[in-house]
């Protein structure tokens, strides 16, 4: 018997970033807050993102959360454009996809820990408590499970917060300024729990000032006046405890492939 279906060689491609931004732009009357920034964050990566203050790194967070849309240019996640989706597609992807964590943890206040983290559940429709608990015991926090945010410390409060983006187990983790507030034990104890989501192949996107942290992450990419000026890849070495500004004086200047 012969074959006559005619085999094509398809050279091996390279997955698509699951994150890929195109000239985005997010403007302000005059000001640019996030200016023509094109960006690939491959599946799994562990990407920090450092700039100084008002140089567009929130602003270019809540795009990449569905929480934001940009002025110019297009934010494409898993090959899907999201200006191009639904009021529910976005909803969905905002629910399902992404996990956010902010520097102010924007609990809900007359909340318990446990309920804190039930209220993204009910969200996903599917309010379980014995699922919320598993998450706070997975951030070290099964001991607080019933306190009110007032009673627990800032670093409690975070893994709380943690606990809440993670219920649901997104693909992309957003950290805005995560350990900003917290004190060095606390911030350990949030970059042990990053470590084991990038473990896990969770794609991270951390926004920090401190170079600690930003040398956790496997690539860092610098903000400056809402432009992509540098990037470097970590070599693995974490750079010293210090709050000091980012040395990026070895950094290669962004390539834009778009
Ligand atoms: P960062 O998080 O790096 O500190 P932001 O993204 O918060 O910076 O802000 C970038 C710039 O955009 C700042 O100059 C800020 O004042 C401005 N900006 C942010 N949001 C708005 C808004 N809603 N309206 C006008 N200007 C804004
Ligand atoms: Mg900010």
């Amino acid at each position: 018997m012969t074959d006559t279906t005619t085999v094509t060689a398809t050279p091996q491609q390279e997955a698509p970033a699951l994150l890929q931004l195109r000239h985005v732009s997010k403007i302000y009357g005059d000001l640019h807050a996030v200016d023509d920034v094109s960006l690939d964050v491959p599946r799994g990566q562990w990407l920090s993102l450092v700039g100084s203050s008002g140089s567009g790194k929130t602003t270019l967070m809540n795009i990449i959360g569905c929480m934001d849309t940009p002025s110019e240019g297009s934010v494409l996640l898993d090959g899907r454009e999201l200006g191009r989706l639904n009021a529910a597609q976005l909803t969905d992807i905002r629910k399902n996809v992404i996990g956010l964590v902010f520097q102010q943890f924007h609990l809900v206040p007359h909340l318990s820990a446990v309920e804190n983290v039930m209220v993204a559940q009910y969200y996903h429709s599917m309010t379980d408590e014995k699922e919320a608990l598993a998450a706070l015991d997975n951030v070290g926090l099964a001991e607080r499970a019933h306190h009110l945010p007032s009673q627990l410390s800032g670093g409690e409060q975070q893994r709380v917060c943690i606990a809440r983006a993670l219920i649901n187990h997104p693909e992309i983790v957003l950290a805005d300024e995560p350990t900003g507030n917290l004190d060095e034990a606390n911030e350990q104890l949030v970059l042990d729990i990053f470590h084991r989501l990038h473990e896990q192949g969770t794609t991270l996107i951390v926004v920090t000032h401190d170079a600690h942290v930003a040398s956790c992450g496997e690539r860092q990419v610098l903000l400056n006046h809402g432009r992509l000026v540098g990037e470097r890849l970590n070599d693995g070495h974490h750079g010293p405890r210090s709050h000091d500004m980012l040395d990026f004086s070895d950094a290669q200047p962004t390539q834009v492939r778009a």
